[in-house]
């Protein structure tokens, strides 16, 4: 995954069952026994500290909490952090028509020029759901 600002994510032995499913077009989240939901890097649950994390499949959908704008690249590059519709937050790039904070996104999976699918996500307007 190359995100402007960001450190690519590599596929390694932790990693690898993430890129096959963002590869099979799916988005996977880390899940804990309870069923906590937290972002696909952490090692230890956002909400009870389990480290035996396992996968669980997000739904795809969520929220821009904020944006912002990267003139650094040409063209220049929206970053949106979305809450995803099961909590967690994603730090990922806005593609197609601006979006402003509290309106709705779907996730998008674009191949990489190095070989790994990665997560965008575009708009769906204020009044989807
Ligand atoms: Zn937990």
């Amino acid at each position: 995954m190359s995100v402007p600002g960001r450190a690519p994510a590599r596929r390694d032995e932790m990693t690898a069952e993430w890129f096959d499913a963002l590869n099979a077009g799916r988005l996977l989240l880390r899940t804990c026994p309870r069923g906590h939901r937290s972002r696909p890097d952490v090692l230890v649950c956002d909400h009870c500290g389990a480290l035996d994390l396992g996968w669980a499949e997000a739904g795809g959908r969520g929220t821009v909490v904020a944006r912002a704008v990267d003139h650094s690249t040409r063209p220049a590059t929206c970053l949106v952090i979305v809450e995803l519709d099961e909590g967690p937050w994603l730090t990922t790039r806005l593609e197609g028509a601006s979006v402003e904070r509290g309106e709705n996104v779907v996730v998008r999976y674009v191949q990489g020029d190095e070989g790994e699918a990665y997560p965008v996500v575009t708009g769906l307007g204020p009044d989807a759901s």
